[in-house]
């Protein structure tokens, strides 16, 4: 299939030598000056034509229009410049315009996927290509730049919607960590950093809904704390509460919480235990650190005896509740201050957990 025969380029329609083109224009000039015509490209392009002649038809048009008209009307000569000097351009800004109707159309369908400003924006594209559809291209740099300012307008949108965006962001972030502190300080006990016992309920009970399977509860008293308390003062009494908070923080396995129940005593719900074996072996190895906590006052560099603690250690059945569980943990701790204290006992009652 033969192509259709290519468009001639600008350069192509004015192929005279130098010397030529300006004796040309020597004999348009006087011609322009004659009849007022202003001196702008198109005129010169039109009246450089007429002088050469090639356009035997543009050159009749011209005449009339000089006899008709004391001014040459600027439409007219837009017009001829564009049917007798750029007809073969035409053609190409034809497909020019196609491409620009097509990019536009792209520009549309990501604009109006887009959230702000896309009405007034798609409002612009559409009276964009109306106009770019329209078969006389003389307003195509007005609609392009219609196009532009209105693109210009909707990055300005877009750019101050990114601005709100990200100060949103920064206010959410900030009102997040809020949130985060004031859920922490309704959760956490302040000083030992463990939770407090009105989230551990709830921890608790949440996890017995879920599943009794290889959950225990072990809770720890600290031995003597009033007498600590009394020779050595609250303060310090505070650091031994803090060093045990941290130590629980420190040993707790993965699924597991600790809490703070109530004055010295503690909690830790343990996960996926096998066994009663499991949760002793646990509650042994804090047992210990907690023996091996060595506190100093400050103030003397004095060492103090060891701090130690009573466990009791109880797994989850399956009809137990919070209270029942509770009772039965509290129920090992007592044995195991009724038997000597800084010692871990399981519950003697039925252990083995039914599937
Ligand atoms: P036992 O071995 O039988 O548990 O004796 P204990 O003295 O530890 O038990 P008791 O219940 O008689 O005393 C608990 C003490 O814990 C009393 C109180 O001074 C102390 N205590 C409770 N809360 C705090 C606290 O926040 N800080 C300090 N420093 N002491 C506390
Ligand atoms: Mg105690
Ligand atoms: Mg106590």
């Amino acid at each position: 299939m033969s192509q259709p025969p290519k468009p001639p380029s600008i350069i192509d329609l004015y192929p005279e030598e130098t010397r030529e083109a300006a004796a040309l224009l020597k004999q348009a000039v006087p011609l322009m000056m004659r009849y007022d015509i202003p001196p702008n490209p198109v005129h010169y392009a039109l009246w450089y034509t007429y002088s050469r002649g090639s356009e035997p038809e543009l050159n009749r048009r011209l005449d009339k229009v000089v006899e008709d008209f004391d001014v040459f009307p600027p439409d007219t000569a837009s017009k001829l410049f564009r049917d007798y000097i750029i007809r073969g351009e035409l053609e190409e800004a034809r497909a020019g315009q196609q491409q620009v109707i097509e990019l536009v159309d792209d520009i549309e369908g990501d604009v109006s996927r887009s959230v702000i400003g896309s009405e007034n924006y798609q409002q612009s594209l559409s009276h964009g290509l109306s106009a770019l559809q329209e078969p006389i291209i003389d307003d195509l740099p007005s609609v392009l730049s219609g196009l532009q300012e209105s693109t210009q307008l909707m990055q300005d949108q877009q750019e101050k919607f990114l601005y709100r965006l990200r100060a949103a962001q920064e206010e959410i972030t900030h009102l997040r960590s809020q949130l985060e502190r004031a859920h922490l300080a309704a959760t956490l006990d302040s000083l030992t950093r463990v939770f407090n016992r009105h989230a551990f309920t709830r921890l608790l009970e949440r996890a017995l809904s879920e599943t009794h399977k290889g959950l225990a509860l072990v809770i720890l008293d600290i031995d003597h704390f009033k007498q600590f308390n009394d020779q050595y003062g609250h303060p310090l009494g505070d650091r031994v509460l803090q060093h045990v908070g941290q130590l629980l923080r420190d040993l707790l396995p993965s699924g597991a919480f600790a809490a703070r129940y109530g004055g010295e005593e503690f909690c830790v719900v343990l996960r996926d235990c096998v066994d009663l074996g499991a949760v002793l072996e646990f509650a042994e190895k804090l047992r210990n650190k907690i023996q091996a906590l060595r506190v100093k006052v400050r103030r003397t560099d004095q060492v103090l005896d060891s701090i130690t603690a009573s466990f009791g250690c109880a797994l989850a059945e399956a009809d137990d509740s919070l209270e029942t569980l509770l009772t039965r943990a509290d129920d090992a701790l007592y044995q195991a201050k009724r038997s000597g204290r800084n010692q871990v006992h399981p519950i003697t009652s039925k252990t083995v957990l039914s599937a």
